[in-house]
Order: structure tokens, then C-alpha cells, then sequence
């Protein structure tokens, strides 16, 4: 079995919500809780159990902030 893992820069994230936008899958949201050093909210992983690994968030981001792989479990 192997298992998508969603990895996000949050202090490269301008917050911009793209990736959000283009999630199928409700993965993403912006953490409302702490603002990084460019002074926006991040995007984080919330639900990383519904990612399909479709990539789309990672091509999406302008500032290259996703990484999204596959591990062995
Ligand atoms: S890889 Fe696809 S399903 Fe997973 S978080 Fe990114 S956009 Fe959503
Ligand atoms: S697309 Fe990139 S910069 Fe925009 S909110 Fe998502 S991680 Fe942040």
C-alpha cells in the first residue's frame, strides 16, 4: 500500500487559496491561526486522508510552496 502525502511550505504561501480552489477533494484550507512571516495565513493540510494525489494543487501553486509524493507503507 502506499499513502499520498501532501507537503506544504507555509512560509513561502502568500495565501492566495488556489490550491484550495482546485482541490477535488476538500485536502486544503488556510490556517486561521497563525500568520507566517510574508504575513498571510497558509495553506495546510486538513483532511490528508481524502487526497487521491491528482497533483493538482502543486502544479497550481505560483509559488511552488506543494509538494505532493507517495509512500510505502
Ligand atoms: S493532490 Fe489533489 S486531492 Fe490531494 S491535496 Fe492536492 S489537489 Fe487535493
Ligand atoms: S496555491 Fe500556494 S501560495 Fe496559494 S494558498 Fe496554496 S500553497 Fe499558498
Amino acid at each position: 500500500m502506499s499513502k499520498v502525502i501532501v507537503k506544504i511550505k507555509g512560509e513561502r504561501c502568500k495565501g492566495c487559496e488556489l490550491c484550495i480552489t482546485v482541490c477535488p477533494k476538500n485536502v486544503l484550507g488556510l490556517d486561521e491561526t497563525e500568520v507566517n512571516a510574508l504575513g498571510y495565513h497558509a495553506a495546510t493540510v486538513i483532511n490528508e486522508e481524502a487526497c487521491i494525489g491528482c497533483i493538482g494543487c502543486g502544479l497550481m501553486c505560483p509559488e511552488g510552496a506543494i509538494s505532493v509524493y507517495k509512500e510505502e507503507e
